[in-house]
């Protein structure tokens, strides 16, 4: 793996970025940058960026450009991103994209693969209202897909404190995937374009889809 390897993972709202995203972490020692983590938690700290965006994830729309690109070149500035990045959330819109590329051509680095995880629509409904995380480590679980060994005592860090989001519900995930449907799917045929998309099959179980997104990661990055 290069040094600084930059992966993008696309998908709507439950395609499994946050899952995978952390499993390649583990995996390929790569730094997880989720904007939504990053926003939830400007909106945690009460700052000026995380009032603005409150309201606006809450409704389930997108938080705008100004703000998201300001948080996430704060992150990158940051020394552990040398270590490559695997962009979570980010970019969803063509503008973000672009300041992306600009942001990398700058620091003389490029993307190295841009994976869309393919699921359908229906089942993400179910994916986003069955979601909770550890809320000392951040693990994932779900309700019915991805429980803890023990109930009620996270796998990773022992923690008996889970939380769930308030955007997760019925209601929000529909505005979520239109959204994403028509700002963020876009971005498909941008990064096709570039030569850099790789697509990975995210309906099968969480370990399958791991697997086959690990395959495209080596291929990319040696
Ligand atoms: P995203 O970051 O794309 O919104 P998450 O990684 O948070 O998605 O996954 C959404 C929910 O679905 C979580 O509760 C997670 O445990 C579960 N999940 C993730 N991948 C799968 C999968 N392949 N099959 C079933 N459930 C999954
Ligand atoms: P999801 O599970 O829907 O993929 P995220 O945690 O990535 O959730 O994002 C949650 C919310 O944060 C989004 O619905 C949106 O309001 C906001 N958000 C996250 N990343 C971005 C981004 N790159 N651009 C604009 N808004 C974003
Ligand atoms: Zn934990």
């Amino acid at each position: 793996m290069t040094k600084s390897a930059v992966l993008i993972l696309l998908g709507p709202p439950g395609a499994g970025k946050g899952t995978q995203a952390r499993m390649l972490e583990e995996k390929f020692g790569l730094v997880q940058l989720s904007t939504g983590d990053l926003l939830r938690a400007a909106v945690a700290a009460g700052t000026e960026a995380g009032l603005a965006a409150k309201a606006v994830m809450e409704a389930g729309q997108l938080v705008s450009d100004e703000i998201v690109l300001a948080i996430l070149k704060d992150r990158l500035a940051e020394p552990d991103t040398a270590k490559g990045v695997i962009l979570d959330g980010f970019p969803r819109t063509e503008v973000q994209a672009a300041a992306l590329d600009d942001l990398l051509a700058a620091q003389g680095s490029a993307i190295d693969a841009a994976i869309s995880l393919e699921v359908d629509d229906a089942a993400m409904v179910e994916r986003v209202a069955g979601r909770y995380t550890c809320g000392n480590c951040g693990e994932g679980y779900h309700d019915s897909f991805k429980q803890p060994a023990v109930a009620g005592v996270c796998d990773k860090c022992g923690s008996t404190e889970f939380k769930r989001r308030a955007d997760d519900n019925a209601e929000t995930v529909g505005a979520r995937l239109e959204a994403y449907h028509a700002q963020t799917a876009p971005l498909i045929s941008y990064y096709e374009g570039k030569g850099v998309l790789s697509r990975v099959d995210a309906m099968g179980e969480i370990n399958r889809v791991a697997g086959d997104l690990a395959a495209v990661v080596v291929k990319a990055t040696t």
